[in-house]
């Protein structure tokens, strides 16, 4: 391809709205462009580099028995009636009338979709296994747009939905999925790890999110230094022996009143009554499915919402109103505790091992010392309900974790029969009996896995792009464009590898080597062949890998062959 010729509008000011690296290089790189809040054209080097991403989906899905489809993207509001989701998906749904009235919706996603077609098609026990994929453009109404393509409105999803007849079925399905992702994800040339994560609201009840290692990422990791455990923050298990130990004696001291005037944090408490955080036990009010509930949680831990709503069985969960905790505890919000508290108390299994602690004393400005499970106050339910903190060790073997962060590239579920029993979608098994499919859904951002792969690999100049997604594989710089003989040059190394179905940028342009050297840094292409009048005095050209510093020079006869065969060996450095 040449330069002239197409269409990579590149640029050195780094656009004002752009938050993050991947953001900023892909604008200056001329790979998009934004057209409204979230919503983006694909110019025809960040199109390449999808086009790519996809092909490797493509290719490792159908390897992996999917079958490709591709579904509308505006929906009816009756199927999403149906599965209960028109109500609970929320705004970010998009939602909107035809000319008849009709209400509809553009997909964020597509299990009643696919449930409705699989409930037309498939009756029979005979039908299955399968998994039906597409990759097709989805709408979220994201509250907060951000980084580009990463969290765009509109993007470019891969979906997969399996269908299975039992749960054996079901988890190998499930398993086959898993092994795709990673084979997806390793040959885009990305540092991943899949992790466990929670299930948010497309429902089901176990996943794992592929995420690509990157400090910037919004989410937080945790993975185990010596086995294999690995999952996001949000649902990493805290083991329910593990809190460390805490100070406090036995035997039990006499319950105190203290009077702590305006003093309401965990911080100011403990500065207050010279006690660590860790001998606090705070008292948080929360509102589960409309019902209020006390929530205990040691002074130095966080509450983690999802574990909450998971032991509660709750569809919500959230911090209670200044009223409904005035309500609840007879106190302003600061003095809450579960002394001669009348309601619903859980506490964090951390509790169970404190002795002598203090907590608020649903008074205004009075918390109790000396305070002690049982003698003191009733649990009714304890749990695993906090964040994981780096002192904790792993849920699986006790050994030391870490903390890490990535970009959610991909996610796979379990769907159980969430799906197939609102829409009854049915078939006759073995037995002739009829049975709810069990269905699993599988996603991947193909626009996220583009930022992702900039985020994760990057320079001061610009991207380092894996060879595997590149929107070329090879850039030749001719420096002087007058010259007659460096031309020839670079046009017949330009002949030969795009002959030998490489795609190579011949950077025609008239301008200066600087210039040319700049964008060829910050477009990220993997392999650079500079053709200058110098070096070819010699009957030389120079070849610089984008990863690495050293240049080398190659007799000119030799360049094309040698480019090929470095083509090759990026390629194996990653499969
Ligand atoms: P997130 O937590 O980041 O909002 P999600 O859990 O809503 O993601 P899924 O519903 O599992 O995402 O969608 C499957 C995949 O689609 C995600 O793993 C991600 O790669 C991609 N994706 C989701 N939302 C967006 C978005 N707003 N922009 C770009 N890609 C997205
Ligand atoms: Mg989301």
């Amino acid at each position: 391809m040449r330069y002239t010729s197409y269409f990579i509008p590149t640029h050195k000011e780094v656009p004002s709205d752009a938050e993050v690296v991947s953001h900023q290089l892909m604008v200056r790189a001329g790979m998009i462009r934004k057209l409204t809040s979230g919503t983006y054209t694909y110019l025809p080097a960040g199109l390449r580099a999808i086009r790519k991403v996809e092909a490797i989906i493509r290719e490792e899905m159908n390897r992996a028995g999917a079958i490709e489809i591709l579904m509308p993207a505006v929906q009816p509001a009756e199927l999403w009636q149906e599965s209960g989701r028109w109500e609970h998906y929320g705004r970010e749904l998009l939602r909107f009338r035809d000319r008849h009235d009709r209400e509809a919706c553009f997909g964020p996603t597509h299990e009643e979709v696919i449930t409705d077609l699989v409930r037309k098609e498939i009756h029979s026990y005979k039908q299955m296994p399968i998994n039906l994929y597409q990759i097709q453009t989805k709408f979220r109404d994201e509250i907060r747009p951000r980084f580009g393509i990463m969290r765009a409105r509109e993007f470019i999803m891969k979906d997969a939905y399996s269908f299975d007849v039992d749960e054996e079925g079901a988890n190998r399905s499930y398993e086959v999925m898993y092994e795709a992702y990673s084979r997806i994800f390793r040959r885009c040339g990305l540092r991943f790890r899949a992790v466990e994560a929670d299930t948010g609201t497309i429902g089901g009840r176990y996943s794992h999110e592929f995420m690509v290692l990157a400090e910037t990422g919004e989410d937080q990791i945790v993975n185990c230094t010596a086995c294999s455990y690995a999952a996001n923050l949000e649902r990493a298990e805290v083991r329910p022996n593990d809190a460390p130990p805490v100070p406090g004696s036995d035997p039990l001291g006499p319950l105190t009143a203290a009077a702590t005037p305006g003093m309401r944090t965990v911080e100011e408490v403990a500065a207050f009554l010279s006690v660590s955080p860790n001998q606090i036990v705070k008292t948080l009010v929360l509102v589960a499915d409309d019902h209020p509930v006390a929530v205990l949680i040691r002074g130095d831990h966080d509450l983690n919402e999802a574990k909450l709503r998971n032991l509660l069985g709750a569809q919500t969960v959230e911090l209670a109103s200044e009223r409904v905790v005035e309500e609840t505890t007879a106190a302003p919000m600061g003095f809450a505790g579960p002394v001669g508290l009348k309601a619903k108390i859980v506490a964090d299994n951390a509790i169970k091992t404190m002795r002598n602690f203090v907590t608020g004393g649903n008074q205004k400005d009075l918390h109790h010392v000396n305070v002690n499970l049982e003698r003191d106050f009733r649990v009714d339910q304890f749990g695993d309900l906090r964040v994981i903190t780096p002192a904790d060790r792993c849920p699986r073997c006790g050994r030391p974790i870490e903390f890490g962060r990535g970009i959610e590239v991909g996610h796979i579920f379990k769907l159980g029969t969430k799906y197939s029993q609102a829409l009854n979608a049915v078939f006759l098994n073995r037995e002739g009996k009829e049975s709810p499919i069990i269905m699993g859904c599988y996603g991947i951002g193909v626009g996220r896995t583009v930022a992702a792969a900039i985020e994760q690999n990057h320079d001061a100049d610009g991207i380092v792009f894996p060879i595997p997604i590149a929107p070329f594989e090879v850039t030749i710089l001719p420096l002087q464009m007058h010259d007659l003989e460096v031309m020839e040059a670079a046009d017949t190394i330009h002949e030969g590898l795009t002959g030998a179905g490489i795609d190579t940028l011949l950077d025609d342009r008239h301008e200066r080597p600087g210039f040319k050297f700049n964008d060829a840094d910050l477009l990220g292409i993997p392999i650079r062949v500079t053709v200058g009048a110098k070096g070819l005095k010699n009957g030389q050209v120079e070849i610089k890998l984008r990863s690495e510093t050293e240049t080398r020079f190659v007799p000119l006869d030799h360049a094309a062959s040698f480019v090929k065969d470095k083509v090759e060996t990026l390629y194996d450095s990653i499969e």
